[in-house]
């Protein structure tokens, strides 16, 4: 789980290391996997996810300080003291959903988006706010990267990338209820454990000191950050471990539910739960190759290999709600067989144990299966990490929109010139 600090010597979290050989990615995946197997790939936001981010952005130390030179030397000295202090983040990229129709500039009242109100000899001064803070109630610090390329000069008092504490003077979390009820792990069993929280980040007038500034007022500059993706170049090997720890865990409940009920001799569950199988190891395969093909590309340190990255990234949100469909399908109205823990100690339990049996098994334990499914893919908690692997990763929308503009075609269109030369030649 750690390697040795480059500064101290002191053990540190490998979500800190700048990779510089396949040997450190493989050694940095272990770590990951050994967090992400102890959630089951619930918990998106574990500290290892943002630690990354920092450390991509710090591999481009010397271009955040393309200008300023301190706003590098900035970069480098934070990925440190998060590093040796082993603090935990929250980060937030997006404005506030108010209008998408126009641009960040252009929105009711100019600090919606955060912008600079100040400069002081101290630091700048922020008002607006931020979405969207998983994480916020649990973290040390919060992390701001640029977001979302700026329209020019009129745009600049938005071209920011910065990190404070979250207990700064003017700063607040706006979280949504939580789905911990406070029922029991029999009743909720991963509302009641995982709830991992999600919140708006409000500034108000807050001073960011300078020396926690990495990107302030160059457009051009932050355009060109926003532009590279620096971020997700790196943490798409947490993506993809947590995808297969919780692809696993899906497919452990799912392969339980069909012995569950004895629904394994249909020919059509037997291709779904395959299906699932397939998704899993799909994802296993993008891990393999986005770290096997890993090497130089900017600043310190490799990378993982893009293609298989953007793909994975792109393709991953459909295929989880795929996975999801097939468990509500092959679960059915067992979903809403699920009396409480407290029916279960109650006078009705002979006939619950008569009617709640499934084919193998006992009915408190079906009943217990089929709550966990249905916490993993109907309850609130559930629903919300159906949404969550949607769009934790950014709009797939947007994102194959810039797919098909910056793509290279030129293997595609050779491929189809050489066909009509051919046909033109038989
Ligand atoms: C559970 C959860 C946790 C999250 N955690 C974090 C976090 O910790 N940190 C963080 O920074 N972010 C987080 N996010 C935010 C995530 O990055 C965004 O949800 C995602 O980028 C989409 O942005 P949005 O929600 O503002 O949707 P919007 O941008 O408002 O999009 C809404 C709809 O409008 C469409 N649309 C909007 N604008 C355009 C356009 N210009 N062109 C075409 N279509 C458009 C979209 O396709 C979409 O269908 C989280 C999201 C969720 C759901």
């Amino acid at each position: 789980m750690t390697f040795k600090s480059p500064s101290t010597g002191d053990p540190v979290p490998l979500s800190f290391i700048i990779p510089k050989t396949q040997d450190d990615l493989l050694k940095r995946r272990k770590a990951l996997e050994i967090t992400a197997e102890a959630h089951h790939g619930i918990l998106g936001r574990t500290p290892d996810y943002v630690n990354i981010q920092v450390t991509a952005t710090r591999q481009m130390a010397e271009l955040h300080g393309h200008t300023d030179k301190r706003f590098g030397d900035n970069l480098i000295a934070y990925h440190e003291n998060i590093r040796e202090n082993d603090l935990s983040l929250t980060h937030c990229f997006g404005h506030p959903q108010v209008n998408r129709g126009v641009a960040v500039g252009q929105q009711p009242d100019p600090y919606i988006p955060i912008g600079v109100v100040d400069t002081t000899s101290e630091g700048i001064i922020l008002r607006g706010a931020k979405l969207l803070a998983t994480l916020a109630p649990f973290s040390d610090e919060i992390f701001v990267p640029p977001y979302r390329p700026l329209r020019g000069k009129e745009e600049e008092m938005y071209a920011l990338g910065f990190a404070i504490p979250t207990a700064t003077k003017g700063l607040s979390f706006i979280c949504r209820e939580s789905w911990d009820t406070g029922r029991s792990t029999y009743d909720q069993p991963l509302s009641s454990r995982f709830d991992e929280m999600d919140a708006l980040a409000v500034f108000d007038d807050v001073l960011v000191p300078w020396d926690r500034v990495f990107c302030y007022g160059d457009v051009e500059l932050h355009n060109h950050i926003v532009e590279l993706g620096i971020m997700w170049r790196q943490y798409m090997q947490h993506v993809a471990v947590k995808n297969i720890a919780k692809l696993e865990f899906a497919l452990g409940m799912t392969h339980a539910m069909v012995e569950a009920i004895g629904i394994g001799v249909h020919a059509h569950v037997q291709e779904k739960v395959a299906e699932i199988i397939d998704t899993t190891e799909t994802v296993r395969s993008y891990l393999r190759a986005m770290e096997a093909d890993a090497g130089p590309w900017m600043g310190e340190g490799i990378w993982l290999s893009p293609e298989p990255t953007i793909a994975m990234r792109h393709w991953a949100p459909d295929a989880y709600q795929r996975v999801t469909d097939i468990m509500q399908q092959l679960a059915a109205g067992g979903l809403m067989l699920t009396p409480t823990e407290a029916d279960m100690e109650s006078s009705i339990r002979p006939v619950i144990d008569k009617y709640f049996q499934g084919a193998k098994i006992g009915a408190y334990d079906r009943v217990r299966l089929f709550r966990l499914v249905w916490d993993f893919i109907g309850t609130q908690f559930g629903s919300r990490q159906i949404l969550y692997e949607r769009y934790f990763n950014g709009d797939v929308v947007r994102l194959r929109q810039g797919r098909f503009q910056t793509y290279d075609y030129s293997k595609a269109d050779a491929s189809l010139a050489k066909f009509w030369q051919e046909t033109d030649q038989s």
